[in-house]
């Protein structure tokens, strides 16, 4: 069984190439639908005849959600779950547009983030069907439209799919030295609102309530609170505020970004953030704080240790490298290791450079990491199950 699947991706490389080629040359912005919905229909062609099963959930304003489920799909047993997102950070009308093969490398836009892992999970499913093993192994595998801009829309179903389901396979790009992904850091942002007393500069003493001069103030505090022991990362990358420098300020905001390590780190940071936002350092301005967006650790636990163990086993037969690693972006991984079930990130081919027209594939890791797929999905069901 193991030969047949790895000389199915082997018969099909060129396949594997174009489609990753159809897939990077259409751009899919996350709020660009038609772009989205075309890489999804390009997916949804590539699996005609495996037997996988479509359900499209629309959306009027972003792409359409894909789930597809193999044929041995039965309700009230918890089948794998695969996730790759569609959506890419480049606007439609993005400079970075091409598609450039040099034989070693592959660059384009989203070419490993993450339209590479689509190519692998297509593929790796590909090769399960023709061995005939989509209708032993229940799966269901979701094609998400919004994960760039923080899966607004593709949340609830990927919660909901998460709940039924026995482990979980992202398909975000491996690490350069082919890592796959056992936890990752959580992620919140803030905004940050502080209020003053606007006045004529010029008449201005130093009793002025400038909100520019309190958010200096908290902005330090808030920048303190990085802790390289509890790799707890603060960072204030947007402010704002005032009119003029002939005018005291009675506005100013910040925008900060947090990443942790564990819930716990989560809710002290929080707290800290709180308490910088209610003290003040300049008498007559006030501040407000509310929370942006929030995404748990998707912490290494023993499940996630545990499924690793498995995927190294079958890297090992394959001769390829696979070491774990702790990520620190966020990824939709962080919402399904939320359900407690066991998951890994990262078994996409390998690059980086990802957000930037920089982003690059290494070649060898598309056919390698379909293998690595498609038996690493056989070993779990039958370890997992
Ligand atoms: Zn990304």
């Amino acid at each position: 069984m193991h030969e047949s699947l790895v000389n199915f991706v082997q018969e099909n490389e060129k396949e594997q190439f174009r489609l990753l080629r159809q897939l990077v040359e259409q751009q899919s912005f996350s709020r660009f639908k038609a772009g989205v919905d075309a890489v999804g229909k390009w997916i949804a062609d590539s699996l005609r005849g495996t037997g996988m099963v479509l359900d499209v959930v629309r959306e009027s304003e972003l792409g359409d959600q894909l789930v597809f489920r193999s044929p041995a799909y039965r309700t009230g047993v918890p089948p794998l779950l695969l996730i790759g997102h569609m959506d890419t950070v480049f606007p439609v009308d993005s400079p970075f547009n091409w598609f450039k093969d040099d034989g070693q490398k592959i660059f384009g836009p989203g070419v490993i983030d993450m339209k590479g892992g689509l190519v692998t999970a297509v593929f790796a499913l590909k090769a399960l069907a023709a061995c005939r093993l989509l209708e032993a192994i229940p799966l269901t595998f979701i094609c998400n439209s919004d994960e760039e801009i923080g899966s607004p829309a593709s949340t609830p179903l990927m919660q909901t799919e998460a709940a039924r389901s026995l482990l979980g396979l992202g398909f975000e790009c491996g690490g350069l030295g082919g890592e796959v992904v056992t936890g990752r850091k959580g992620k919140a942002g803030y905004l940050l609102s502080v209020k003053g007393r606007a006045g004529h500069a010029a008449f201005a003493g130093a009793d002025k309530a400038s909100a520019i001069l309190e958010l200096a103030h908290k902005i330090i505090a808030l920048e303190q609170l990085n802790d390289a022991r509890r790799k707890i990362v603060v960072n204030v990358g947007v402010i704002k505020g005032g009119i003029g420098p002939n005018t005291v300020a009675d506005a100013a905001v910040a925008e900060i970004d947090t990443r942790f390590l564990t819930a716990a780190d989560c809710v002290d940071t929080a707290a800290n953030i709180f308490r910088i936002a209610a003290e003040c350092a300049v008498p007559g301005t006030s501040a407000e704080l509310h929370q942006t967006l929030s995404r748990l650790p998707m912490v290494q636990s023993a499940g996630n240790r545990e499924l690793f163990r498995v995927i190294s086993g079958q890297a090992d037969k394959l001769g390829l490298p696979c070491l774990e690693e702790l990520r620190s972006g966020v990824s939709d991984m962080n919402t399904i290791a939320e359900a407690g079930i066991p998951v890994v990130d990262g078994m996409g081919p390998v690059g980086d450079c990802d957000h930037c027209d920089r982003e690059y594939m290494i070649r060898d890791t598309l056919p390698s990491r379909t293998k690595l797929a498609a038996l690493s999905i056989v070993s779990s069901w039958e370890y997992f199950r």
